[in-house]
């Protein structure tokens, strides 16, 4: 059988990822266990970097989509810069040893605190702001009035255009939460030097949305942006030096044919690049998450109980909605393989997936084919679990957060432990 998965496969029968088998991480490790590949999240940076070789780049990874600090270790020893949307990502990217100039801060709700923090980031502060509204550059402006130091910005676009990808997940339309209209940045760049004393105006951002499958979206979102650059100069005395593409390009969950990022590297030159009317004088920045994390995780995790029914076969599985949202927030689609491969042979029965929570939603998989065989005590790999996996883990139901786990260099290693019940407890006052 075939994974939908490049860094992971079957060896002798057994789920293996960089020739170290999982079953070894389960029993040394425990379930429910997240096992990421260094691997698979180096492979989609290094052809973004490829396709962009020839132009003046930044590559941000969007923490949020994978916030463990080896994970932006590992990404920024290979060159990666950082997209932050919290005052606690700029923390771990610290942590990290992540230089400010290589860090961007994205969101609509930045707080004075976090813009502080940010402006003093080691000093030089961070490469930009991506600003989304009107009243967030006021606060911006004071906090960097009060620090005595400038604050470089790209203002947020919303070029309303429809992604087609999830509602819960699409940002760019005019009816989302996100980013300014074209009248208010034309008017906000009629007003900068008068008001807004503190503040550089550097870039253009954008973010339509995640998990697009085509790149049509992004072509509608990059004409809008050429037309807003070139009215922005034209009020400028000196031109933007950046855009800022934002991330969102889908990956292969279950049987979505996504664009190559060799293709969606070929566009952003095309519009913005070298050959583009910028002639190479704006640097491009992205801020890839999904596409980087996505298919370098997995959710290892055992079977507690086969509850078998007349209408439904249920599996009941040591890993819950808390671990894993994805499914219960989104209706996600995430395959499910065993840890010990199937034979042709064996018997299959449909069985839906479900985690010990106390809630009907708390359900990963619903009717899927899997090994008749498969009993209390087994374990199973829910696949494609990198992004927004262990970043959106809660501690609902009370329920300690998995161990996350790194394959590098044909080695395994803890990079979290799991939560003891100390650490849920700790910081209550009873
Ligand atoms: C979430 C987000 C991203 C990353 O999105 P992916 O779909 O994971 O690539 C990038 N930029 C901004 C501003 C975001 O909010």
């Amino acid at each position: 059988m075939s994974l939908p998965l490049e860094f992971f496969n079957y060896q002798n029968g057994v789920l293996t990822s960089g020739g170290v088998s999982l079953e070894n991480v389960a029993r040394s490790v425990g379930t429910p266990v997240y096992v990421y590949s260094a691997e698979a999240f180096l492979h989609p940076l290094r052809q973004l970097q490829a396709g962009l070789a020839e132009e003046n780049h930044m590559i941000c990874f969007a923490v949020k989509s994978n916030s463990n600090i080896a994970v932006l270790k590992l990404l920024g020893s290979q060159g990666a810069g950082m997209d932050l949307v919290s005052g606690g990502e700029l923390s771990r990217a610290q942590a990290a040893g992540i230089a400010a100039n290589k860090t961007v801060f994205s969101g609509i709700g930045k707080t004075k605190t976090e813009m502080s923090l940010a402006l003093q980031y080691q000093n030089q502060g961070i490469f930009s702001f991506n600003v989304e509204s009107i009243p967030e550059l006021h606060s911006l402006n004071e906090v960097a009035r009060d620090l005595n130091k400038k604050a470089r910005v790209a203002l947020r676009f919303n070029p309303d255009v429809n992604p087609r990808t999830h509602p819960y997940i699409s940002t760019g339309l005019k009816k989302n939460k996100f980013g300014m209209n074209r009248k208010e940045i034309l008017q906000l760049v009629g007003i900068l030097e008068k008001e807004f004393r503190w503040i550089e105006l550097h870039g253009i951002s954008i973010h339509i949305g995640s998990q697009l499958l085509s790149l049509s979206p992004l072509r509608d979102a990059f004409d809008r942006v050429q037309t807003l650059i070139d009215e922005v100069n034209s009020k400028l005395k000196q031109p933007l030096r950046f855009v800022d593409l934002g991330g969102g390009l889908g990956i292969t969950y279950q049987a979505e044919r996504t664009p190559s990022l060799e293709k969606y590297c070929e566009l952003i030159c095309k519009y913005f690049g070298k050959r583009s009317p910028y002639k190479g004088s704006l640097k491009i920045l992205l801020e890839p998450g999904r596409t980087i994390s996505g298919n370098a995780g997995i959710l290892l995790t055992e079977v507690l109980y086969r509850k078998e029914r007349k209408q439904k076969d249920f599996l009941i599985l040591d890993a819950g909605m808390n671990d894993l949202i994805r499914p219960a927030l989104y209706e996600s689609y995430h395959g499910v393989v065993p840890l010990f491969q199937e034979s042709a042979r064996d018997p299959k029965r449909k069985v839906t997936l479900v985690g010990p929570v106390c809630e009907s939603a708390d359900c990963f998989a619903e009717q899927r084919l899997l090994p008749s065989s498969l009993k209390k005590g087994d374990c199973v790999a829910i696949l494609s679990s990198g992004a927004y996996g262990f970043s959106m883990a809660s501690n609902y139901n009370s329920r300690p957060r998995p161990a996350e786990v790194l394959i590098q260099d044909g080695k395994f290693r803890v990079i979290r432990e799991r939560e003891s019940y100390e650490d849920l407890l700790r910081g209550e006052i009873f």
